[in-house]
């Protein structure tokens, strides 16, 4: 730590984003991107537009706003077009949360919201999940705090009926409740027609998974006008160019080719069922799944074994040492010859443990 840190600084644990190596020798299923493209479009577009990086870009995104209104059936003023939706939250908690508004999430849930609650100074209050990991909203009806929940949750890809987040944004009308909306294209039914009922809901969408985009970062808030209105003026205040030319013309590209990217989810959710499959026929315990990754546990190795032994093959999911999930690891659903490439070193692991 450098002596000139601010001591509001001294305890903060930062996020520890997942690794990300440049030497393409893995087999990437450790941060839940797409093993897909973007589209042959979306390449176009960016290529044109980095003839453009000489000049600003536009810091009110009016083309991306349009067009993504019309994907999500909303007015442009319901829209904030953010550099990944880890800004969006960010903004969010920046924007809403204060030592005096707590804001409430579950303890298993995406790493980012504690990080962002501390460096905000924003108290947390932090609701356990249920024992099989699911999520009781009865927990967050009339908590009177700002709450933010991933949906489905990550990392347990655990989905919530949309009655019941209506349920809890109806009962909290005096907070914010954001809905982190990450993982809701592979099978999950989004929430965003309720921000024409609540002007408290706050949607966070990112298409960094679904379309293929993480190396471009961009996300998006929807919510009523007077929400991003409030967001807009962190922004404003904090970095008006943050979603760069290349960025928004990808962005508009990727909405022109929708067909393809819900070609891509449907070939996902597909790989899902397949690779839950198989590894419960291994003996693992799989959760649920409605989002790209699957989160599982086998009884007869550890999460860590499992995640050190897959990379010493050349394959890379995710581990958490956290309380409650250490036995866990994370998988991202690839295309299914990466889906065949884990499974059958998944089972000569348990061969060889077999044989010990
Ligand atoms: N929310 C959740 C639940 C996530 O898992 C992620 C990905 N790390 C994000 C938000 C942020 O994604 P991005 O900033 O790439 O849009």
């Amino acid at each position: 730590m450098g002596t000139f840190l601010s001591k509001k600084f001294l305890d903060l644990h930062a996020y520890t984003p997942g690794e990300q190596p440049q030497d393409m020798a893995y087999t990437k299923l450790n941060t839940n991107e797409s093993p897909f493209a973007p589209s042959p479009l979306v390449e176009e577009k960016v290529r044109e537009e980095a003839g453009r990086l000489n000049l600003y870009c536009d810091p009110e995104c009016r083309l991306l706003r349009q067009r993504a209104a019309s994907l999500y059936g909303v007015a442009a003023a319901n829209i904030l077009p953010v550099n990944g939706s880890d800004e969006l939250l960010y903004f969010a908690f920046m924007a809403f949360g204060d030592a005096e508004h707590p804001v409430a999430y579950p303890d298993i849930s995406y790493g980012f919201y504690s990080v962002y609650a501390a460096v905000n100074q924003i108290p947390s209050h932090v609701i356990p999940l249920r024992e099989d990991f699911s999520l009781d909203y009865r927990d967050y009806c009339g908590l009177h705090e700002n709450i933010v929940i991933a949906n489905p949750n990550a990392p347990t890809g655990i989905l919530l009926p949309v009655w019941q987040i209506e349920e809890i944004v109806r009962s909290n009308p005096h907070n914010v409740v954001l809905i982190d909306e990450a993982y809701i294209d592979f099978g999950g039914q989004s929430c965003v027609p309720l921000i024409h009922k609540y002007d408290n809901l706050l949607v966070a969408q990112t298409f960094s998974k679904s379309r293929s985009l993480a190396g471009a970062r961009l996300g998006f808030g929807i919510a009523s006008s007077q929400l991003v209105g409030d967001l807009s003026t962190i922004k404003y205040s904090v970095d008006p160019y943050h979603v760069n030319r290349m960025t928004q013309a990808a962005g508009i590209a990727a909405m022109d080719t929708d067909a393809y990217y819900k070609d891509n989810c449907r070939s996902i959710m597909e790989n899902r069922a397949y690779t839950t499959r198989r590894l419960e026929e291994m003996g693992f315990c799989v959760l649920p799944s409605s989002a790209n990754f699957i989160f599982a546990r086998h009884p007869r190795m550890s999460g860590e074994a499992l995640y050190l032994r897959l990379k010493e093959k050349a394959i890379l999911v995710r581990h958490f040492k956290t309380a409650r999930i250490a036995d866990f690891v994370r998988i991202t659903i690839g295309t299914k010859e990466q889906m065949d490439i884990l499974l059958q070193a998944v089972s000569q692991l348990l061969d060889d443990s077999d044989g010990q």
